[in-house]
């Protein structure tokens, strides 16, 4: 095998679509014969699954690339790839080839399959390799899967997105969404449960957009009560959800699956429908707060994050005002607060009215004050339950206790053997703190 005897390390960025094709990646170099590694440095070869959301993310490549052109002046036969988001935008490639001339391997979203043989192609030609095709990949299935990780697993279900938000660059680096067809998911999930998976979490940019594609038009809504007939699987997660193609039927259906956790990740993005227009996202203010209602009415408990972006092109006071208030009006359990940043390629880059850095970094402050109480309370109410939850190995913060999730999402801190990993135990909550909640095993 062409990997034999050779290592590789993968380091990623961004989100979980990203994280799912590390996944790939490193199941695609095993099946070739690599190994993997923990230490960079003895790595035979090194890639960066990169993302170009944010400007952040970027730079956090650059540096990086940096660290590792002293491996490659120790180790002239070290392949460095970069691989993803950041790749696929126009340009990219030749800005990374000029920034960074030692990486050996430039590799586009669509051309993640064509790994292990690019690499070869590097090795034996002894000379860089594109690989970046623009517009849409073709959707690969029966590609090798290694035994899962664990009792956990992301399957994606769609690739790209229609949607065009306008601050937002992956229907640009992604492509036009593509579903997957309900049968291949479905054998993946299977294989997956086979091999000791319990949840799974389906992934997509718009997973309620899902089967709008396919000749035998199949709903996001279809596909969930498929999955959830999987045998042995006990837990179902999706993200990401857009509003305005959350249906009634959606909801009712989660509500009678009893697989579907009770977790809804629905980004709002911004409290204002004039901003909500500028950036394209399809709903108002008062649909998206009419479908927390319904969500709320017919699955009891539920929990509720999103995404909120400040300083928006032209937002004033009051337009930052009303996510305020809709924050407040909502009481989500979490929130990921971003300040806006323009990316190039994107309409919202060349909107008029780009707010100062310190009026975004003012708002950002006042936003998470309010979602942290409202976090801090949230949890609060919770203590004294008895909850399950999913054991997900050792904390990261304290590695004495085990972490785990509940079907709401909530991170739970408690003591117990590490044996449990993998399992659902029931945890009485005793502690509440902003982002996490503490226990105790609960043998009632
Ligand atoms: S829904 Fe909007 S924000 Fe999400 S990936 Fe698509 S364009 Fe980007």
């Amino acid at each position: 095998m062409a990997g034999q005897g050779k290592t590789f390390k993968i380091v990623t960025y961004g989100c979980q679509m990203n994280q799912r094709d590390s996944e790939m990646m490193a199941d695609l170099l095993q099946a070739a014969g690599y190994e993997p590694v923990d230490d960079e440095a003895e790595a035979g070869l090194i890639i960066l699954d990169t993302c170009c959301v944010r400007e952040k993310a970027e730079n956090k490549v650059y540096g990086k690339l940096g660290q590792i052109e002293k491996f490659k002046s120790a180790n002239p036969d070290l392949v460095i790839a970069v691989a993803g988001c950041m790749v696929q935008q126009p340009g990219a490639a030749e800005r990374i080839r000029q920034q960074a001339p030692y990486v050996d391997l430039l590799l586009g979203t669509h051309n993640l399959a064509e790994l292990p043989r690019l690499i070869e192609e590097v090795r034996k030609m002894r000379r860089p390799v594109v690989a970046v095709q623009g517009g849409e990949g073709p959707v690969v299935e029966n590609l090798p899967r290694r035994r899962a990780r664990g009792a956990q697993a992301f399957v994606t279900i769609t690739y790209g997105c229609n949607n065009f938000c306008t601050y937002c660059i992956v229907p640009y680096v992604r492509g036009r969404e593509r579903s997957r067809r309900p049968e291949d998911i479905l054998k993946e999930i299977e294989d997956l449960v086979d091999q000791g998976v319990i949840e799974v979490t389906l992934l997509g940019q718009n997973v309620n957009s899902y089967g709008r594609d396919l000749e035998n038009k199949v709903t996001f809504a279809d596909l969930l009560t498929m999955v959830n007939a999987v045998a042995g699987l006990k837990r179902i997660r999706y993200v990401t959800s857009h509003p305005r193609d959350f249906t009634t039927e959606l909801v009712e259906t989660i509500s009678r699956l009893e697989k579907v956790c009770e977790h809804v990740h629905l980004p709002v993005q911004a409290g204002s429908n004039r901003i909500l227009e500028l950036m394209h996202r399809g709903y108002t203010r008062e649909q998206y707060l009419e479908l927390v209602t319904n969500l709320r009415r017919h699955i009891p408990g539920i929990g509720l994050t999103t995404d909120l972006i400040v300083g928006f092109p032209g937002e004033t006071e009051e337009d930052f005002q009303e996510t305020l208030d809709l924050v407040a009006k909502v009481e989500f359990d979490n929130a990921f607060t971003f300040m806006f940043s323009p990316r190039k390629g994107t309409v919202a880059a060349g909107l008029p009215g780009q707010l100062p850095q310190e009026v975004k970094k003012e708002r950002l402050k006042r936003l998470m004050e309010l979602q942290n109480k409202i976090s801090l309370a949230k949890n609060e109410a919770l203590v004294g339950e008895v909850v399950e939850v999913l054991v997900e190995g050792p904390s990261k913060t304290d590695p004495s206790k085990l972490s785990g999730r509940t079907r709401t999402n909530k991170l739970v801190i408690f003591p117990g053997d590490a044996e449990l990993t993998g399992r659902l135990v029931n945890v009485r909550l005793t502690k509440a703190q902003t982002w996490l909640l503490k226990g105790e095993i609960s043998r009632a």
